[in-house]
């Protein structure tokens, strides 16, 4: 390693790869390889080999912004100045229209600390109940789903080590390889041990092309396959009843849903054939040990949550989880997607994953707040709910770390929602999107200028340091919300040293599901970095004890609360780590058996029709993350992936008259974008694909629906229904 190294880690996935930080290189900053951090193993994608450029971006913010009334433009202001019209804009908002008019929108980057302070800064500073983020359209029907059917929601409830060992993965809507290239080598081991992997998705991405057996059903019909294979498992006899009967409750009720699935009419509904289907559901039952994990594709729909349960009901009627090697997991997609939805920026949650309408959880962290539980409002709404909502009764908004203006469903939509708010601030390292459209824009500091702690896919705890010193007139995030509390009257309370706000996230979350009392930075250091994985209550702890040493008992249960998913492996291994494990001896749920959740397959919000006969499905290209506000701003990414396209079968091309490079419009009852084509027959005939990293023109949201799923609120951005027509030419894309 690099004399002056600093271990830390990647800005972007959820994968969150261990990388070490160097003195040197054209951002004065430069990536060395990390091979002891056991996730990546020193394997990093592009994204992170060149997260540095972003440090140094030309068009790096490093003053505050400030409308200016005359000219209507943003013009350089002073950071008091900046703050104070904040503070007014908020403090106005809640004294004419009650506090409920400000809203607060966050992030899935956001460090834990961050994610923290900011819901404490909506509940206690503003005593606002609008507060979500955009994690809400990440992984928030797995969550749903998880909580549903384990009493808990962990992405992954065991290592991402385990998938080598197991017998069979069926990996369902996940192109791992554009999105989490090093995690690859999990499912490429787990081949070479003479495991099968089977991936379900609409199109032959270069992650299908490792299977053994590639599903392709149409988008938005990944529930009446999942329910397809359990109707197979039953019928052929290969249910585990043992398992069924002593770890799981409402299993009539699931089967009975199954069985009215027949094989032939799911072959209707999917377009996956009968013997594919049988082929699955025998390769999946023949495996001693077998998982399933699920990404964007199945979770990203107006009915995610049911989706996902139909693939944890094959799991639970197969045994496949809390056992060994077993289990269903969610790839969560953002850098902090896990952390940030733990500890108080979703709209009906406290820190510690607790639930904000819970009196035992409001009296645990009013205490550690210092404020009467009676003062914190209750739920809001969820993310879409809240953009829908700007200039309604929401009238000021204080945004965080995301950029909906291109990440949003019916992104036109929410763009005429920002521009109709009373006050929009932003804090943000660059101009994006949205913050173009802000009064003021705060310029923040970013992961290798600040230290804090994210939360991997895994549930693994990590602690990212700081590497360099950020640009002067940079603040961070905590020191935002510290200034903005102080003029909203709350000068104690919002500290800027992140180890001092994760100490009191530490005590909020004692004795929540996320326990996160037995972690602290020391520990977080040893090993290599190497984190813990919660729940890890403190010593002596039982749940809702109090943080007294910083914990060093490993071998602690998880806490009552949480029903004890945890089977301490890491102790048995000699290298403690909390709870990599989770449910081996019983779920999280009240009587510690999972539940089966009876679920039908229903139709997308929007079928096609005569007006609109295609099918539109989004997703990520590999050399760009999310909406593209860091990575649209390197160059070597820009080279990789330029712009927008429109993925298209051959035939489709063909009766429409484009060819390759064409620019084609796609458009739904939304709004219309355009883009190239990009013919391919790795595709459905009937579908196309468009990556949403990109404003302007090529924007796929423009397009998405944003019907909601009843549970978790998510909205479809997997599936709705489009025409499209052959245009002249097609314009350049913004990138600045
Ligand atoms: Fe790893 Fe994800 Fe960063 Fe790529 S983007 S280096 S996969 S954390």
């Amino acid at each position: 390693m690099h004399s002056t190294a600093t271990p830390t880690h990647c800005p972007y996935c959820a994968l969150q790869c261990g990388m070490n930080l160097a003195e040197g290189g054209p951002h004065g900053v430069e990536v060395v390889e990390r091979p002891g951090f056991p996730v990546n193993r020193g394997a990093l994608c592009g994204k992170g080999r060149t997260a540095p450029a972003v440090l140094s971006s030309r068009v790096r913010l490093t003053e505050p912004l400030v409308r200016s009334p005359a000219t209507g433009r943003l013009t350089p202001a002073p950071w008091e100045e900046a703050l104070d019209l904040v503070g007014d804009a908020l403090s106005r908002a809640r004294a004419e229209h009650g506090a409920d008019a400000c809203g607060v929108f966050g992030g899935g980057g956001l460090t834990n600390e961050k994610a923290y302070a900011l819901g404490k800064f909506a509940r206690v500073a503003l005593g606002t109940s609008q507060i979500d983020y955009n994690g809400r359209f990440c992984m928030s029907s797995a969550a749903a789903a998880g909580q549903r059917a384990f009493g808990l929601d962990r992405g992954l409830p065991f290592p991402l080590a385990d998938i080598p060992r197991t017998g069979c993965v069926i990996l369902v809507g996940s192109n791992l390889a554009e999105t989490m290239p090093p995690a690859l080598r999990y499912l490429t081991e787990l081949r070479e041990n003479g495991g099968t992997l089977i991936v379900v998705d609409p199109r032959r991405t270069r992650t299908a092309e490792q299977a053994d057996l590639h599903l392709a059903p149409r988008p938005g019909t990944d529930l009446a396959l999942a329910l397809g294979l359990l109707h197979l498992v039953v019928a052929d006899g290969r249910t585990d009843e043992r398992y069924i009967e002593e770890r799981t409750s409402g299993w009539e009720e699931a089967r009975a849903a199954a069985m009215a699935h027949w094989p032939e009419h799911v072959e209707r509904i999917t377009g996956v054939s009968v013997p594919e289907l049988r082929e699955a559901a025998g390769m999946f039952c023949d495996a001693d040990a077998a998982m399933v994990l699920t990404a964007r594709g199945p979770e990203q729909q107006a009915k995610g949550t049911d989706t996902v349960g139909a693939w944890i009901n094959l799991c639970l009627a197969t045994g496949r989880a809390g056992r060994p090697l077993s289990g269903y997991g969610c790839l969560t997609g953002q850098g902090n997607g896990q952390g940030g939805r733990e500890h108080g920026q979703k709209a009906d949650q406290l820190p510690g994953y607790r639930k904000l309408t819970d009196p035992a959880a409001r009296a645990h962290v009013a205490a550690v707040w210092g404020v009467d539980p009676g003062s914190l409002p209750g739920p809001g709404r969820s993310a879409y709910e809240l953009l829908d909502a700007l200039g309604g009764d929401v009238r000021t908004l204080l945004l965080m770390g995301s950029n909906p203006v291109v990440s949003a469903p019916r992104a036109g939509h929410v763009e005429e929602r920002l521009r109709s708010l009373d006050f929009l601030a932003v804090a943000d390292v660059v101009l994006s999107e949205t913050a173009r459209l802000a009064d003021v824009v705060l310029p923040v500091t970013q992961w290798a200028e600040e230290t804090g702690t994210v939360t991997n896919l895994e549930g693994r705890v990590l602690l990212r340091r700081r590497a360099v010193s950020a640009p002067p007139g940079v603040r961070s995030d905590l020191d935002v919300l510290h200034g903005l509390a102080a003029r909203l009257g709350h000068g104690k309370g919002f500290p800027t040293d992140p180890e001092e706000v994760f100490e009191e996230l530490r005590r909020a979350s004692a004795g929540g599901p996320a326990d996160y009392s037995g972690i602290s930075y020391g520990r977080l250091r040893e090993d290599d970095g190497a984190g813990l994985f919660w729940p890890c209550p403190a010593e002596g702890a039982g749940a809702g004890g109090a943080v007294e040493d910083g914990g060093r008992r490993e071998g602690a249960g998880a806490g009552g609360a949480v029903g004890d998913g945890g089977r301490r492996e890491g102790a048995a291994e000699g290298a403690p780590r909390g709870t990599p494990r989770l449910f081996l001896d019983r779920f999280a749920t009240e009587d510690g058996r999972a539940r089966f959740v009876p679920v039908v397959h229903r139709a997308a919000a929007e079928e096609p029709d005569a007006e609109y006969p295609v099918l539109l499905t989004t997703g990520r290209v590999l050399a760009q993350y999310q909406s593209g506000a860091q990575t649209r701003r390197v160059d070597e990414l820009n080279s990789a992936a330029p712009g927008p396209f429109v993925e298209l079968h051959p035939r489709l091309a063909a009766r429409l008259g484009v060819g390759e490079d064409d620019p084609v419009a796609v458009v739904s009852r939304r709004g219309r974008a355009v883009a190239p084509a990009r013919v391919t027959s790795a595709i459905r005939a009937d579908t196309v694909f468009m990556p949403f990293h990109w404003p302007g023109e090529g924007r796929a949201n423009t397009l998405t629906h944003p019907a909601l799923d009843p549970v978790s609120r998510m909205p479809e951005f997997k599936v709705c229904a489009v025409r499209l027509e052959p245009v002249e030419e097609v314009r350049p894309v913004e990138r600045s």
